[in-house]
This record gives structure tokens, sequence and C-alpha cells, in this order.
């Protein structure tokens, strides 16, 4: 990974199921607006009934977006693409491309919901955006911002968090390969920003240190999907979270009450719930070569099976920085 040079990276809630101030509204769904120096990222967009109004009220440029993230193809994260998009400079689209599958969700009554991506398809991103990028792989999207690409699930006790499957009948399951979250260096350790984590928050967090020659976590902000998770499942994620020592952590939209209830009791100084309006704002720190990394001690979670030392000890470094792709080196245009 390059050197980033010091700079404040200020990250702000766009869109959330809970609006924090006077005037701005929420809805289900997501989005982060993140200004790095003189780039401006959207991290997904909601549904798109409230994007824009959150964003002249918070007094976000949303036509200065540079690039638009992708956290995976669901509609709460997808739907104010189009909005985005009509943005006044071309804008550069990441996602990775299982986003653009056919995504449905099975009712009680057995009937199924369309829930993936409304408005536009693969054909108009392109005719609407500068250049629409794959990242199946872990990409550097901008100097120090990186997306992590698909996350490999190695935990015993997560799971894509609902009845998610890529056809209406309901008999394909959705294993969301898509979902990706967003990490950037910041004084203090690395910062993690989530969509929904189908593919669970502690494989994402273990994968973002797996890809930072473990660095430690400073801040986790997003939805962590444990609104459908078994009191075991909850339990367990606080107690790897408890062993990633996270300074700011910040649930947000699917995390359910009852997660972020217990996240709060575990983490009373460390946890408040994110919402349209939270801001926080980071120092971007300078890479630190990897021998100054090693003052982390081992930290082993149960659940995470072979993996454990490989992902979560100082003492293996399998997977180096090398392996982060820059975006100029690692794009990849598919024709529709
Ligand atoms: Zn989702
Ligand atoms: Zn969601």
């Amino acid at each position: 990974m390059k050197t980033q040079m010091s700079r404040t990276i200020r990250v702000t809630i766009l869109v959330e199921n809970t609006a924090g101030g006077r005037d701005l509204l929420g809805e289900h769904g997501l989005s982060f607006w993140i200004e790095a120096g003189p780039k401006r990222v959207l991290l997904d967009t909601g549904q798109g009934n409230v994007l824009l109004g959150n964003a002249r009220k918070l007094g976000v440029g949303l036509e200065l977006v540079d690039v638009i993230v992708l956290s995976h193809g669901h509609y709460d994260h997808t739907g104010g693409l189009r909005d985005a998009l009509r943005a006044e400079r071309r804008t550069k689209v990441y996602a990775h491309p299982a986003a653009f599958r056919p995504k449905y969700a099975r009712n009680m009554n057995g009937t199924a919901r369309d829930i993936g991506m409304p408005f536009l398809d693969e054909t108009k991103i392109r005719e609407r955006a500068d250049e629409l990028i794959w990242t199946n792989r872990p990409t550097e999207i901008w100097d120090g911002l990186f997306v992590t690409g698909e996350i490999p699930r190695v935990t015993d006790f997560e799971d894509t968090g609902g009845a998610f499957f890529l056809d209406e009948q309901c008999q394909e399951p959705d294993p969301l390969i898509d979902d990706q979250a967003m990490f950037f260096e910041a004084t203090g350790g690395t910062v993690v920003l989530l969509g929904c984590a189908h593919a669970g928050v502690i494989n994402t967090l273990a994968y973002v240190r797996q890809l930072t020659n473990n660095r430690p976590i400073h801040a986790v902000m997003g939805g962590m999907h444990l609104v459908n998770a078994s009191p075991e499942r909850i339990s367990r994620t606080i107690e790897a979270l408890q062993c990633l020592n996270i300074v700011h952590l910040i649930p947000a939209h699917c995390t359910g009450a009852a997660a972020v209830t217990k996240l709060q009791k575990a983490f009373p100084r460390q946890c408040r719930s994110g919402t349209v309006g939270t801001t926080m704002e980071f120092e971007g720190h300078n890479w630190i070569p990897p021998e100054e990394t090693t003052s982390l001690a081992p930290c082993r979670l149960a659940g995470l099976g072979d993996h454990s030392e490989l992902t979560l000890s100082r003492s293996r470094r399998a997977v180096t920085t090398a392996s982060i792709a820059s975006s100029d080196a690692r794009r990849t245009r598919q024709s529709s």
C-alpha cells in the first residue's frame, strides 16, 4: 500500500433509518458522504427518497461527487444512484458485478419481493457514469481510500442475515458475494465503513485486518446486519469486537435495535448509533511500514476456525499490502 499524505477525512451519514436533526429525513437505507482532500466519494445512495434533500440540508454538494461506491446491490443502497449520477461532473462507479444480479427476499407467507437495484441497470450506468469499475478484489479508489472487494467468509457464526435469493421462486440462495466495505488509514488505526455487512461484520473486519497487515481498527461505522441475528450470534459478535479493541463503534441501518442496545451495553464509551447527520472526522494517516505494526497483541478470535491466526495474529502476514490492487492497474472494463 502506498503512502497516504496526512489530511482530514470527513464522513457524514446522508441516508439512514433515523434522522438526527431538524428537516432531515430518514428511510430504510444507507449512504455515506466522504470528503478526502479534494475527492468527494459517495458510499451507497439509500433508496432514493431522501438523498437529495438530506444532502441539501447538510450542506453537502452532491453534484461534486467524483466516485460512487456500491456496497452491494440491494435497493436500499442503490436506489438513489439515478439521482446521484445526475451530477454535473462525470463520476466513476465502483461495484462488484454480482450487485447487478436479480435479488429477492422471501416474505413470511412464502411469496418473494424484489429487493434488487431499481431504476438503473449496467447499461444505463455505463451511459451515465464516466466509468463502471468492477471490484471483485481489494481496490484503491483514491489515494488511501480502499474498497475490500469480495470478503472471505471464515467465521462459523455469521451468515448473510436473511432469506435472500437470486430467483423469484426462492430456490437459489443469494450468497451476496457483492457485499463489500470501504476502509482507510487514520491516526489510531483503520476506519471501516460498512454497507450492510452481509458477509458478516467480523468476517469484514478480519479481512480488513488481513489486508492492512493487522493494523488496529480505530472506527467502524455502518450496517452490521444483526437485525435478524440470534442472541448467540450477537454475543459472539460482541466477543469478537471486544478482542478487536475498537475505539469508535457507530452501528447504523440494519444493525437492529436489539443488537444496538447490546453493543451500547458492552461498549458504553465507544458505541453510539449513527443517524442521518452523524459526522466523524479522522486524521488521514501515513501508512506505517509492516515492521512497525507489530506492537499489536495477538488476537485470536473464537469461531474463525483455521483462519484465526492468519487474519488476526501479528505473527502471520500471508497477505501483504501488495495484494491490494491500485485502481489504475486493476480496473477492468467489461462490455454490457
Ligand atoms: Zn442488503
Ligand atoms: Zn441495507
